[in-house]
């Protein structure tokens, strides 16, 4: 398997083999928004589970049933324990986490006319880098360095993620037959198209894939499948969110905040 892919692909988590995390909880394939009848982006890639079904629990796994054990604590409110005899809670400052983003402009490197390649410029990709930004900063996530690259990838590569929302011939010839320079500890692709939705994020993993025209604005899209890699799953209440499913929302709750903040320190150390 190239290296590449395993820098990129945290420990599996498939949602179908992992009892211990909630259904949808991390890593859901962010199918979102506008998910046509019959595409089923988030089902787990079949070829990805042959070679990681131990049974063993990641410790990237651990952390989350920890922390979702512990949020859900939380959740209900004050325990008398926990000074909650009326003490406002005391939140402490917090760190900015810093990650390293790169974004990539994906043309058709086999065939520019084949109307797979992004019409995108890499000044367009680092203002959506810079907005995405803006959105996580509510948590106090930083993205630095960005990078933001142009690469040349395989016209059948690129077919199949664009007509089937199939990424694993991508993951399979990253460093063979095309190269990613520079990537981050998050990384994204920007794609001419991606099999009818706005961005996708392949399922235990640490990138994300956007459109060139999504129904909803490009950094909404990209914050948001940050959001899945980050460990979010949808919000459902208030279209104003970040992880509401096919609005412009961009709001964090404080709980969102602190899941992305640990699932994010979670792929750091995974890295
Ligand atoms: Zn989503």
């Amino acid at each position: 398997m190239a290296s590449r892919f395993t820098m990129w692909m945290t420990t599996p988590i498939h949602r179908d083999r992992e009892p211990l995390i909630p259904p949808d909880a991390v890593f859901v394939a962010a199918g979102d928004d506008s998910t046509p009848p019959g595409v089923v982006p988030g089902r787990p890639r079949s070829g990805d589970g042959k070679s990681r079904r131990s049974g063993a629990v990641s410790p990237l796994v651990r952390r989350l049933t920890i922390l979702m054990l512990v949020l859900s604590s939380c959740a209900a409110g004050p325990s008398p324990v926990d000074g909650g005899a009326g003490e406002p809670a005391s939140t402490p400052a917090r760190e900015e986490i810093r990650v390293p983003l790169s974004l990539y402009v994906v043309r058709d490197g086999g065939d520019a006319t084949s109307g797979l390649s992004s019409a995108r410029t890499t000044e367009e990709a680092r203002v959506i880098a810079d907005d995405i930004g803006a959105i996580w900063a509510a948590a106090d996530i930083v993205f630095d360095p960005i990078r933001v690259h142009e690469i040349d990838v395989p016209s059948d590569v690129l077919r199949a993620i664009s007509e089937s929302l199939d990424a694993e011939p991508f993951f399979a010839q990253v460093g063979r037959t095309f190269e990613v320079p520079d990537p981050g500890v998050v990384t994204g692709f920007l794609v001419r198209v991606a099999g009818g939705v706005n961005g996708f994020a392949p399922t235990g993993g640490r990138v994300f894939f956007v459109v060139d025209e999504p129904t909803v604005h490009d950094e909404r899209v990209s914050s948001h499948e940050l959001g899945h890699i980050f460990g979010l799953r949808h919000a459902f209440d208030d279209p104003g969110r970040l992880m509401f499913s096919g609005t412009n929302g961009t709001s964090l709750s404080a709980e969102e905040q602190v899941v992305a903040r640990y699932g994010l320190e979670g792929l750091r150390v995974g890295g």
